[in-house]
């Protein structure tokens, strides 16, 4: 119940275990064309351009970053934790030139601080955000962003890698530009792959660029020679199981309904929430900006957090994540995400967190916890 990897469903851990077969016979092929097709549903897109890089979330980023970014490039990053840093690398990186619009950790990206920053950088191209900020549990409002990105005539990156599956995420209805994910999140797949999408507005960018992409591996222009719809040429050899495994998360949330993976994520988070106030605990960020798959719990004073976080592992088998940054040892972060969001877990955790920090000595109500939990999910 950490911040990622989540626990993998038995059904993706069956699908990888099958044997290993060409990256281009014709029955992988034919999978290939549904995990697009899938990965469209996942992100409600149409966009053509929708497909897994072969690396983890961090290399979707990179993917979207040295793709549309011209050496000189100006590029409006909001930062509100540890992932909005990483972008500003990105853009270094890339030989961009980043403009920062900084907000405090635990809060969501002030839509206000964007539109001052497009008005001073006129010449800006490109606005970058996280939608799901996985290092301190806040929800910036991605459709007002990019709302406000398109008044300024920029691209928008969006970093969708705990979102995706999770929490609403709607690339064509909000208009979102080049945006990258991660299997490892809500989708509840293994670690090591990164859906990305690029709507046709990003794709021109990427069609007209004047330098090469400074990256051989993640240039999208050779990358769609393998996994674009045409005759297909090898570009690297694809992590034939893992893609399996990608497959058969998909296809679960997809049956499942994107609709109510969402609200199922909601609900369990709504039935820990209710847990973890009546010990008298409590979160970092304000409710309207609440992730509910990744719960940052203000760590009661007193207690060692590292102690707590080793106790739980050691003794109940239980991960959490730690705080990252300016939060480290402050917080720890309580992960609800695809597989992992069910009651089972939500009961599990206040049972053990009530029984260490009991044991600490922690200031916290006892015997309220797990009723307080079946409440709520009654209710909701
Ligand atoms: C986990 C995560 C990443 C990085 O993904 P990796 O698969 O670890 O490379 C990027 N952004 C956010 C918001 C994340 O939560």
């Amino acid at each position: 119940m950490g911040p990622g990897p989540s626990d993998v469903h038995p059904r993706v851990l069956t699908a990888m275990a099958r044997p290993t077969i060409g990256h281009l016979d014709p029955a992988f092929i034919a999978m290939m064309e549904e995990i697009k097709a899938l990965l469209q549903y996942a992100f409600q897109t149409s966009n053509a351009l929708t497909i897994p890089i072969s690396a983890p979330g961090s290399a979707g980023m990179e993917a979207c970053f040295v793709n549309l970014i011209e050496p000189g490039e100006k590029v409006v990053v909001c930062m509100n934790g540890v992932f909005g840093e990483r972008m500003k690398e990105n853009i270094e990186r890339a030989r961009g030139v980043p403009v920062m619009v900084e907000d405090t950790w635990g809060t969501p990206v002030d839509p206000n601080k964007l539109e001052d920053a497009l008005r001073a950088h006129r010449d800006a191209r490109i606005a970058a955000f996280v939608q799901a900020e996985t290092s301190t549990g806040v929800q910036s409002d991605a459709r007002k962003l990019a709302e406000i990105a398109h008044q300024h005539d920029c691209l928008t990156i969006v970093d969708t890698v705990t979102s995706l599956g999770g929490s609403p995420l709607k690339v064509d209805e909000w208009g979102l530009d080049a945006v990258y994910s991660g299997s490892q999140k809500c989708l509840s797949c293994t670690p090591g792959l990164s859906p990305v999408t690029f709507n046709d507005r990003a794709v021109e960018k990427i069609k007209q660029r004047k330098t090469k992409v400074q990256s051989w591996f993640l240039d999208l222009n050779l990358v769609m020679g393998y996994w674009g719809s045409g005759k297909r040429v090898y570009h690297h050899t694809a992590p034939i199981n893992l893609l399996y495994g990608l497959h058969e998360a998909l296809a679960m949330l997809q049956e499942e309904g994107l609709e109510n993976s969402w609200a199922r994520h909601q609900h369990q988070h709504l039935a820990l929430r209710s847990g973890i106030e009546a010990m008298g605990l409590s979160f970092l960020v304000h409710e309207s900006a609440r992730l509910p798959q990744l719960n940052a719990v203000v760590v009661p004073e007193g207690v060692d957090e590292a102690v707590l976080r080793s106790r739980l592992l050691n003794e109940y088998n239980l991960e959490i994540g730690a705080g990252l940054g300016s939060l480290a040892g402050k917080i720890v972060r309580i992960g609800l995400m695809g597989y992992g969001a069910n009651m089972k877990n939500v009961m599990y955790c206040l049972e053990a967190l009530e029984a260490v920090l009991a044991d600490m000595r922690a200031p916290i109500q006892t015997g309220v916890a797990m009723n307080a939990a079946q409440n709520a999910a009654v209710l909701n």
